[in-house]
């Protein structure tokens, strides 16, 4: 097997990995760091999880440090851009971490944080500059930052940035760019969209790829459980509650993410669950960057258990050791549900995905099972499911005051498909918990459908010297 040291990063380089405890490169680190220490363009295809920033700050510090220069007033060497501010934080965090002997100075530019700040901050030179489209735009306009002399440019989630609305930044941000320079391009999925945003960015580039979807989709065990949108409260409560307790129907649940199509959905699910006495957090785009903080600084602490997300708001958030995701709400876009599930299966551990089904999502259902030719192993409701259902219609109704702030663009998902139905099948009911495990289509057994049943922070930035 490959070592850090084989792959030709410098002392300063390993010293750091030491620090942070890796041994072994992953294999997108194994793949990409050589291309990029010649300096050569790269077209990476990887989601978050595998290992992808590491696969492009590491070479790109020694070239850095290589070159020996220092940065311009308002100018940054690295430009790394990234879809959200918990992915730039993220990315932030690590880059520090990986750049601690280097000497490198290193900043994040991001929305829902201060211009002013922002505008100290780079005002001296940043040599590892991490943006969102918008941010980074609205500081060049302001001429508070110059992009004339980036070195190195990073696109990390560039599918991301399209679903996000961000090309037209992108297009700007371009040509602000010096025609000489590296580019490293990065995304979890390659459509026709990206494969021509990156013709526009690469020159003759080195492409490297690791397939996530199919090893984290196989570590995982799935299940799904049929029940209507209207009864998927009293569903969660009482998974959340057994798993929580006795963990006999899926297991112990130390870190939960549970998942909402959208941001109502998310804070309702967390004023439901208050109501039975179960402190959750939610973390989307209504909120503010300090609520985000707070709400994933206590997940990950484990002060707070149950994390309810939207697609957008977790994607790219790295959080160790989640023992489970709940799909409250199936994603209409199959690959989401990869995303999803993935997030429970990092460094090697193995977790339990278990999604909730109302009966107008099936098509959904059929779309993920198409995708990762996985039949989802189908679970029976719980006996005191019945009870449990009215007990939680008995309860007076939760008010959505923190729900209704104005929308931000970076956390919109455009909808790809045609507006949900209203549902109208009666619950299933009865049967008990399954055992777990999916079943690979097609490998004898079939099984049905599923159908019987950064820390993130403040934008800060380590200081050089
Ligand atoms: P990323 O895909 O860059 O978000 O990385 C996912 C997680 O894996 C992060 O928590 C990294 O700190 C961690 N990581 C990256 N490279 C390695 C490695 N070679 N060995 C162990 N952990 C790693």
């Amino acid at each position: 097997m490959t070592s850090f040291q084989q792959l030709g990063l410098s002392q300063p380089v390993l010293q750091a990995l030491s620090l942070k405890g890796y041994e072994t490169p992953t294999p997108i680190q194994t793949q990409a760091i050589p291309h990029v220490l010649k300096g050569r363009d790269l077209l990476g295809i990887a989601q978050t999880g595998t290992g992808k920033t590491a696969a492009f700050v590491l070479p790109s510090i020694d070239r850095l440090v290589a070159a020996d220069k220092r940065p311009k007033p308002r100018c940054c060497r690295m430009l790394v851009l990234a879809p959200t501010r918990e992915l730039a934080g993220q990315i932030a965090d690590s880059a520090r971490a990986y750049a601690h002997f280097a000497n490198l100075k290193v900043v994040t530019v991001f929305g829902g944080t201060s211009v002013g700040r922002n505008k100290q901050e780079v005002a001296r030179g940043v040599d590892i500059l991490i943006a969102t489209p918008g941010r980074l735009v609205d500081l060049t306009e302001q001429r508070a930052l110059d992009l004339s002399q980036v070195e190195i440019l990073v696109l990390d989630e560039a599918d991301q940035m399209l679903d996000l609305g961000f090309i037209h930044a992108l297009k700007q941000i371009v040509r602000m760019l010096p025609r000489e320079r590296q580019t490293l391009f990065f995304s979890a999925t390659m459509p026709n969209a990206i494969k021509q945003l990156a013709s526009q960015y690469l020159t003759d580039p080195e492409q490297v790829s690791v397939s996530p979807a199919a090893t984290t989709v196989d570590r995982v065990e799935q299940r799904i459980c049929m029940v209507n949108q209207a009864e998927k409260q009293a569903l969660l409560t009482l998974v959340l509650r057994d798993g929580f307790t006795t963990g006999e129907m899926n297991g112990r649940m130390d870190r939960v993410l549970v998942f909402t199509r959208t941001k109502h959905g998310a804070d309702r699910v967390v004023r439901k669950l208050a109501q039975s006495n179960i402190r959750s957090a939610a973390i989307h785009g209504n909120k503010s960057q300090p609520q985000r903080e707070r709400a994933l600084g206590e997940f990950r602490d484990g002060s707070v258990r149950v994390l309810v997300a939207t697609d957008i708001a977790a994607r790219g958030i790295d959080i160790p050791g989640v023992s489970h995701v709940l799909n409250f709400e199936l994603p209409n876009v199959p690959e989401q549900y990869v995303h999803r599930i993935g997030r429970t299966a990092r460094a090697g551990a193995d977790g339990i995905a278990l999604s909730f089904c109302a009966p107008d999502e099936r098509e959904y259902l059929r779309d993920i099972q198409k995708l990762t030719k996985i039949t989802l192993e189908p679970m029976g409701l719980p006996a005191q499911f019945r009870a449990e259902v009215e007990r939680l219609a008995a309860l007076p109704p939760t008010s959505p005051k923190d729900a209704d702030r104005p929308e931000r663009r970076q956390q919109q998902q455009p909808p790809r498909r045609a507006p949900r139905t209203a549902e109208a099948r009666p619950a299933h009911s009865g049967g008990s918990y399954g055992g777990g495990g999916q079943r690979r289509r097609g490998g004898g057994g079939g099984g049905g459908s599923g159908g019987g049943g950064g820390r993130s922070r403040s934008a800060g930035g380590g200081a050089r010297g």
